[in-house]
Parts: C-alpha cells; sequence; structure tokens
C-alpha cells in the first residue's frame, strides 16, 4: 500500500463543493483547542474549517465558518436580527434608547458597545478581549457573566462561550485576591503605628507653642525662635496630614 496516498487528505468547499487535496501538515501547528485547520476557497474565496475526522466515503469533513449576525437589545436582552432598530420583545428603538443610555449612564453605554461588537462576530477573540477589560475596569464582570449567560440560553452550550465564562471567573478570583492583599497592607499594626506618630507629632507642636508663649513673656532664648516656629508649625502639618485616615478607619 502506497503510504503517500494513504496519508492523502480529500475534502470539499462546504460552499462550492470544489475538491480539494491536500496531507496531514494541513493539521501541524494547530491548537489543542481548534476545531481544524482554517482553509479559504480558491474557486469561491469563501472559508471554512477543514476538521481531522473523515467519513466513511474517505472524505474529510468541512465546515462553514459560524458568523451569527445578530444583536442584544440594549434595555430586555432579547437577540434581533442585526441593523434592526426595534426590539420584537419590548418594543424599544435601539437607536432612542442608547441616545438617553449615553448621557445617563454612559460607562453602561460603553460596556454595551463593546458587547454589540462581539455579537457581529463572536469568534473575534479580540472584541471578547477588549470587553472583559471594559468590564473589569468598571468593576462590572458579573455584568459580563451575565451577558454570556444569556448568549448561552440562545446559542445553547457553546465551548466558546464556556472559554469567555471561564476567564470571567479567572479576572474575578484575581480581583478578589488582590482585595485581600490590599487590605492586609492597611493592618491594626499599621493604624496603630500612624495613631502614635500622629500624638508624638500633636505632643511637640503644642509643646512648640508652649515655648513660643513663654518666649514672647520672657525671652530665654530668641536666637532659637526661628527654629522653634518651623518645628512647631511642621508638626502641626504632619499632625494633620496623619489625622484624616485615622478618623476615616473610626
Ligand atoms: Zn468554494
Ligand atoms: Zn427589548
Amino acid at each position: 500500500m502506497n503510504v503517500e496516498l494513504a496519508a492523502e487528505i480529500r475534502f470539499r468547499c462546504p460552499h462550492c463543493q470544489k475538491l480539494f487535496c491536500t496531507d496531514q501538515t494541513a493539521f501541524e501547528g494547530l491548537k489543542n483547542n481548534a476545531e481544524g485547520a482554517d482553509f479559504q476557497c480558491t474557486d469561491c474565496q469563501k472559508d471554512f474549517i477543514l476538521t481531522n475526522h473523515h467519513s466513511s466515503s474517505g472524505l474529510y469533513e468541512t465546515r462553514e465558518l459560524r458568523k451569527t449576525q445578530f444583536a442584544n437589545c440594549p434595555k430586555c436582552s432579547a437577540l434581533k436580527p442585526l441593523g434592526q432598530d426595534e426590539c420584537p420583545h419590548c418594543g424599544v428603538l435601539e437607536s432612542k434608547f442608547n441616545e438617553i443610555q449615553k448621557v445617563e449612564n454612559p460607562r453602561l453605554f460603553q460596556l454595551n458597545k463593546a458587547w454589540q461588537e462581539i455579537l457581529k462576530d463572536i469568534t473575534v477573540d479580540k472584541t471578547h478581549q477588549y470587553f472583559l477589560d471594559q468590564a473589569q475596569k468598571q468593576s462590572a464582570l458579573n455584568f459580563a457573566a451575565q451577558k454570556y449567560n444569556d448568549l448561552k440560553k440562545i446559542m445553547g452550550e457553546d465551548p466558546l462561550i464556556e472559554k469567555y465564562l471561564k476567564q470571567i471567573e479567572y479576572r474575578l478570583d484575581a480581583h478578589v485576591k488582590s482585595q485581600f492583599l490590599q487590605s492586609r497592607s492597611e493592618t491594626p499594626e499599621a493604624q496603630q503605628s500612624l495613631l502614635a506618630s500622629g500624638r508624638l507629632f500633636i505632643f511637640v507642636a503644642l509643646f512648640g507653642t508652649f515655648i513660643l508663649i513663654i518666649n514672647k513673656i520672657k525671652p530665654l532664648f530668641p536666637n532659637l525662635t526661628g527654629l522653634v516656629v518651623a518645628i512647631t508649625v511642621l508638626s502641626y502639618g504632619l499632625w494633620f496630614l496623619t489625622r484624616p485616615s485615622i478618623s476615616k478607619k473610626n
């Protein structure tokens, strides 16, 4: 048996049925989670995926690239055809709703806009990452998860949606951990030392004031007046700086 012939891969373009022929190198360098190799038909110029499965006839299976063309209603999240202004579910006009939201809640407006970009073609990773970055910046990762879960209800189980839900989980995890580290840096010990230094500063400041008053009545060391004034003012200033963070905690 001819080994070269056995390794031959024959497949058809799923759009125009043109027959192609290649070999196993087509699958080299593919990521583990990839469905198959990306191809563009030389005849009809359309993109498709060549999978690693072949039918009984020996032809390898190909699949059209999924291009989902729909959008979410910004108000009720129901799906509607891309480009349609009125929501068939709640009747809101998307253009009007966006105008109002842009003014009243610009951050939510930005997030919704990023989400609509995803829906134009959910296979583009870049738009997903942008949406997740924005959501994280606004502490709205739960909102992002909600969006993906809504999409899952409509599209059914999808490895792509699961992938991004996982990424949201990781981001939330990292967020909680960083919050924890931040709170640890403000330990009771740190607060105690701040409180102690605050007391020291106010003590020095009051003592300096006392010396200045005495000096006014009976000049004991007139040459040092300038220095005492400087130390007193500085101590008042430092005491004032350490004070607000303490009163906030109590
Ligand atoms: Zn074709
Ligand atoms: Zn709606």
